[in-house]
């Protein structure tokens, strides 16, 4: 099993939950706009799929896009259960943290993390400024999102 897993993941314009998100990333794509090489055939499918779950999921929100960004909020619980094919009804991961990126390109900004600490309060690193949130006041700027399973 793999410990770790970096997953971009685009944002899509069916609703911003995650489950949505990884639906859509998971789809089946029409590939009929590229022609093999060999025989000429416009006739293909790409498919994806998780064949391993790891330890520790990282989500990293494609919010980036030709030098603008998405900043519509996405929709995260601290308790996530993918609910896609082939997954064990019991795998369940728990937020522990999310990467908020400020600003408008990816060039430039400000990037902030919060945490879960081991009393189960979450805190939010801002340069020497340490305040504690709730997870839902970062979804309009959240960037990266670490689960871990449980
Ligand atoms: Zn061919």
């Amino acid at each position: 099993m793999q410990r770790m897993v970096i997953w971009p993941l685009p944002m899509t314009r069916r609703g911003y939950t995650l489950d949505d998100c990884l639906t859509n990333y998971l789809a089946d794509a029409d590939m009929s706009d590229r022609e093999c090489f060999r025989c000429g055939n416009r006739e293909a499918v790409m498919k994806r799929t998780v064949v391993s779950w790891p330890r520790v999921f990282v989500i990293c929100l494609q919010r980036f896009s030709n030098g603008a960004k998405d900043e519509a909020p996405i929709c995260f619980s601290e308790i996530w259960q993918p609910r896609e094919k082939d997954v064990e009804p019991d795998r369940e991961y728990i937020l522990q943290a999310v990467v908020t990126h400020l600003g408008q390109t990816i060039e430039c900004g400000h990037y902030v993390c919060q945490c879960r600490g081991s009393d189960g309060v979450i805190r939010s690193f801002n340069d020497d400024r340490v305040t504690s949130k709730l997870w839902d006041e970062y979804a309009a700027e959240a960037y990266l999102l670490f689960f871990v399973e449980q």
